[in-house]
């Protein structure tokens, strides 16, 4: 288990469920509010998407943070739609989001929207206006970003700074009321074009957007920014502690700023690490343009690090919980094994799935076993789970003929090759002891069939042949067995961290990361899988699957979810 866990040494595991585990720097700061009287002990929490994109696994990590704490400390946890950009957000995403977060398990006490805010948002910038610390400029971004100067270099006033409170409410006014085409001007907060922190060069408070939003319609023209709605939102919500990624350190003495200027309600901003994940990528925008020029099948794809994707492929909301707790709270950026997200489903499937028997193969070889009755069929126990405390069965039925797959039969095994060979016996699983006695080819000489012949007293569970066979493999009964399609997944991107790469991340795309299967499997699985009794599954030596919602009355599709063992890893260590 340690060997997956590459991680930085400040990182603590979750504190829920780890009696004795040392407070990760989160739970130290509110602990010490909350001894410190601050805000009545109240604890306080938002999630805040953004409604442009599907919620992905970094997501998860913030969501599990900010809903893990307010339960820890008895606290509260709003949902709010962060839709101060009306040109990306959608409907669509806004459903998403919601589905995906209470898929996760958690409940936000109140869903709230930053637009529903947009009037007290703007009186916020008006109160700026009349204390002379917000001013209309009329600079091009360019000019603006020109004036800014650099870390190095304080940047530069212009002459707009120096309007009148009288001048700039009437144009901010003129401003909302529509009188000025996109990028006329802007709104700044006036607080030092001298700071060595670039934030606080009179940033940009609101723009012009004469665009439709999801929500507001065409109410409004002008729309405040992400730093003018982020910690307003908060204010009016008065929430406790306001979690965010580490980018978001410069923007704090900016949060505070407004807090301190405009007398509101004084939320703490608290950084942490955003989760970066192996051979994957991890922003919107990138994830986005995956979907929008086809390199991937829609949001949900099972190889998105999407939520949505997650879960297709297999995932279920504790393996992302017990994720996000695994990787902790970590003050400095990351870079977290994929491993380690695969160790967590896997230790989850291993408990509760049923083994069951599926022949992965385009092509799969037929035995015909020339000694069992021609007609006769037989229903066996299989036993469900070795894990599990009870042990339950399931009835597999066998008869004269069974497929196996190719790579379990060799003409000329080397050495240790315990399958099946010319001669040669083998378990099938959960049924007999077999032997293979003479090989079928076509004029080509293609194997076609095995001619094997079975040992009667060799049943599984009531064995008395006294014989030991190395070698145990699935197999699944000709006249019973179902045609499936299986998707097997592999890692979307070829390089560890595609974000890190010169190259665009699009040519980094693992152009295996897809292959389509025909499959044989038994037919209880499929009536299970339909029936929602079990959607996930171990099938036996091959990995964990999940019955998949492209699956149709005569085909069921099958997704790996994972394999049985972290191939991956062992690849590594041999070279
Ligand atoms: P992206 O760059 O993927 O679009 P974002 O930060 O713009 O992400 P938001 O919708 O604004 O996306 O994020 C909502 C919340 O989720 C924010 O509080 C943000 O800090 C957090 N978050 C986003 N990505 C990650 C991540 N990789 N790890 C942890 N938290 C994240
Ligand atoms: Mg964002």
């Amino acid at each position: 288990m340690t060997d997956v866990l590459n991680e930085s040494e400040d990182l603590h595991g979750g504190a829920d469920g780890h009696a004795g585990s040392p407070l990760n720097f989160i739970e130290q700061v509110v602990e010490d509010d909350i001894a410190a009287g601050k805000n009545g002990g109240r604890v306080h929490t938002r999630f805040p998407p953004e409604p442009n994109g599907y919620l992905h696994i970094g997501h998860a990590k913030s969501i599990c943070l900010n809903f893990g704490l307010a339960d820890k400390y008895g606290g509260q946890t709003n949902l709010r739609f962060d839709d101060t950009n009306p040109v990306t957000e959608d409907t669509e995403y806004v459903d998403s989001i919601k589905n995906d977060v209470q898929w996760l398990g958690f409940k936000w006490e109140n869903e709230f929207y930053a637009s529903d805010y947009f009037v007290r948002i703007y009186a916020f910038a008006e109160t700026l206006i009349q204390k002379g610390l917000a001013y209309v400029d009329d600079s091009s971004s360019e000019e603006i970003a020109a004036q800014k100067g650099t870390p190095t270099e304080p940047g530069r006033t212009n002459q707009y700074r120096d309007r009148t409170v009288d001048e700039n409410l009437d144009l901010f006014r003129r401003m909302r009321a529509g009188d000025y085409p996109d990028g006329a001007k802007v709104l700044r907060a006036k607080v030092d074009m001298t700071s060595p922190n670039m934030q606080l060069r009179d940033p940009i408070i609101y723009r012009i957007k004469h665009a439709h939003h999801h929500r507001t319609g065409d109410a409004w023209c002008i729309y405040p920014m992400y730093d003018f709605a982020h910690g307003q939102s908060d204010a009016i919500e008065h929430i406790t502690h306001s979690l965010c990624t580490l980018e978001f350190e410069v923007h704090r003495p900016l949060y505070d700023w407004f807090i301190q200027q405009l007398e509101i309600f004084p939320s703490r901003q608290i950084e942490f690490a955003r989760l970066n994940l192996t051979y994957t990528v991890m922003s919107k925008r990138k994830l986005k343009q995956l979907v929008e020029e086809g390199h991937v099948n829609g949001w949900d794809d099972p190889r998105m690090p999407t939520i949505a994707g997650l879960r297709r492929r297999g995932y279920t909301p504790a393996s992302l919980r017990e994720f996000a707790d695994r990787i902790g709270i970590a003050r400095r950026e990351n870079l977290i094994d994929l491993g380690l997200l695969e160790f967590c489903i896997r230790e989850e499937l291993n408990k509760t799935t049923h083994r069951v028997m599926a022949v992965l193969d385009e092509e799969p070889l037929k035995l015909v076993i020339s000694n069992y009755e021609e007609g006769r069929e037989e229903m066996l126990n299989i036993e469900n789970n070795p894990e599990e405390e009870t042990t339950t069965y399931r009835k597999v039925p066998f008869s004269r003929e069974v497929y196996i797959e190719r790579d379990d039969f060799m003409e000329n095994p080397p050495k240790k090759f315990f399958r099946l060979f010319p001669g040669g016996m083998v378990r099938l699983k959960g049924a007999y002891i077999i032997k293979c006695d003479d090989v079928v080819k076509d004029a080509a000489g293609n194997i076609t069939e095995l001619r094997c012949s079975y040992l009667p007293e060799s049943r599984s569970g009531s064995d008395t042949s006294g014989i030991n066979v190395k070698g145990t493999i699935h197999w699944v009964s000709v006249p019973h067995a179902v045609e499936a399609e299986v998707r097997l997944y592999d890692r979307l991107f070829s390089v560890e961290n595609p974000a890190a790469d010169e190259r665009d991340f699009k040519e980094l795309i693992n152009p295996a990361s897809l292959s389509v299967v025909r499959a044989f499997v038994e037919p209880a699985l499929v009536e299970a899988a339909r029936s929602g009794e079990q959607s996930n599954f171990q099938f036996m030596r091959k990995g964990y699957f999940v019955l998949d919602a492209d699956s149709t009355a005569d085909r069921p599709v099958f997704n790996r979810t994972v394999t049985l063992k972290d191939g991956w890893a062992k690849e590594q260590k041999k070279n």
